[in-house]
């Protein structure tokens, strides 16, 4: 985990800024999630054997009997003589005994709460709890916010993350939808100015044809089994598509070898592929097609896609995403088909940052410097006037020496320096300095603002 301070926060609002323009234009509206869901809820659908749920969830039992009965246990302990830190560490040894020998379950079930460790699971939850499949159309919304996953961080992997993305739930599977949210997905990296950004694709079959080939696989897997690492031996038992994602080098030669599922599409998932590249020509999509990019999660079918930016090193995906029909439904809604992404903001940002296409992040465009009580009158309502037109002011609360204040004003970045002294009040003229290059006018009140203004429309 980690901090995010200005003014990078600043780069920060300007491409969720940015997302929510794009998003709004393409007819999505925003929905605000929870941060904490039932453990239950992410077993079911993106799966309990995929790592993201069998190792990485940040779990905790939420009972006021569970604490009751951790403070019971504490208190024993202290008859029993136990230290201060023996005491924390046997009491909830026993108490997970205790849930694990179902002293629990003869009250219902136990609560066990994660911290959400991705949205799509909780957009099909809201999408059920609230009845929004009677609402006309497609339902199109959009979320940002942060995800939690217990994972080892390293550059551009990071325990709480953010997360910007978008879901499309509705009755219609028309690849048309993929490509519309793919080409959104890309005018918005257009708009923030991420360059040289790849998009991969691939189908990954339904319910009816990803089983069959899933079983293909695994035989296939299981006569090189002697040439895979621990890892993906592993997978071959747990979640076999899994092993297509390895980037263990030695591996990679055996991987080429395997069925592929493209192969082993059913005619229907073959129509839907050969459709969504129609779509995709038609919008001006290039992206190559990749039989190995089959993502994580349990639930898609069908469509995925995964975007890769420069200047990531190995962890260069900041956006994956796919088709879920068939999701909302496991989860105890009606029959519902489902496409969507999720942008890794920590990543994009790192990406702009490397490629050298951050914004200008300057905290101040006028600093105001004034000496003596009138021109602290001044500079008061000058900075109010060019706040309301947008502009970031600084007016130092303190009278100080112009020299120390404009010392100030450049170490804060400042692009001008506004000077109000007794001389200037007197003429009426205030003395405005560009601090890159110590360039010098004498404007009237009216002037300068509307020399700031068109100076704006340039920058
Ligand atoms: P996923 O939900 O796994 O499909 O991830 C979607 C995107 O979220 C990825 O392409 C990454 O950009 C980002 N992401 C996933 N996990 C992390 C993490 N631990 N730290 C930072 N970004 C992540």
């Amino acid at each position: 985990m980690r901090d995010i301070l200005p003014p990078e926060s600043a780069q920060w609002n300007r491409v969720e800024h940015i997302a929510r323009e794009v998003f709004k234009a393409y007819g999505f509206g925003e929905i605000r999630l929870p941060i904490f869901e039932r453990a239950r809820l992410f077993e079911r659908s993106v799966g309990g054997e995929t790592e993201i749920v069998s190792k990485e969830l940040h779990m905790w039992i939420d009972s006021p009997r569970t604490n009751e009965a951790l403070r019971q246990a504490r208190n024993a302990l202290v008859h029993e003589g136990w230290t201060d830190e023996q005491k924390v560490g046997e009491a909830h040894k026993r108490l997970i005994e205790s849930i694990n020998s179902g002293f629990f379950d003869s009250m219902g079930e136990v609560p066990r709460i994660v911290l959400r460790p991705e949205a799509t699971a909780s957009v099909c939850r809201a999408y059920i709890e609230h009845g929004m499949h009677t609402r006309p159309g497609n339902t199109k919304l959009y979320y940002i916010g942060p995800m939690f996953r217990r994972e080892r961080p390293q550059k551009g992997r990071y325990r709480q993350f953010y997360q910007i993305g978008a879901e499309v739930l509705g009755q219609s599977d028309a690849p048309a939808i993929d490509a519309e949210l793919v080409e959104m997905l890309l005018h918005f990296f257009a708009r923030i100015g991420l360059d040289g950004c790849t998009l991969y694709y691939n189908s990954i079959g339904c319910r009816e044809c990803r089983p069959k080939y899933v079983a293909a696989l695994k035989a296939a897997l299981e006569k090189v089994k002697d040439r895979l690492g621990p890892d993906s031996q592993r997978r071959i038992e747990t979640n076999p598509l899994r092993v297509l994602d390895s980037k263990v080098e030695s591996e990679q030669a055996v991987i080429e070898t395997l069925p592929r599922i493209t192969d082993h599409l059913c005619a229907a998932c073959r129509e839907h592929l050969a459709a969504l590249k129609q779509q995709f020509a038609l919008r001006g999509i290039e992206g190559t097609e990749n039989w190995r990019l089959v993502r994580g999660l349990d639930y898609y079918t069908r469509t995925t896609f995964e975007i890769t930016a420069p200047g990531l090193g190995s962890q260069n995906a900041v956006c994956g995403g796919g088709r879920y029909d068939g999701l909302v439904e496991l989860l105890g809604g009606p029959p519902t088909k489902g496409i969507g992404f999720a942008i890794g903001t920590d990543r994009v940002m790192l990406s702009l940052a490397e490629t050298g296409r951050l914004a200008d992040t300057a905290a101040c465009d006028v600093f105001v410097t004034w000496m003596g009580a009138a021109a602290q009158a001044h500079a008061i309502r000058l900075a109010r006037k060019l706040r309301d037109t947008g502009f970031r002011v600084e007016v130092p609360a303190e009278e100080m020496k112009f020299r120390k204040s404009l010392d100030l004003a450049n170490r804060l970045g400042a692009r001008y320096a506004l000077i109000i002294g007794e001389n200037e009040i007197a003429a009426g003229r205030y003395a405005l300095k560009r601090l890159a290059d110590a360039v010098q006018k004498e404007l009237t009140e009216g002037e300068l603002l509307e020399f700031l203004k068109g100076d704006r429309a340039i920058g």
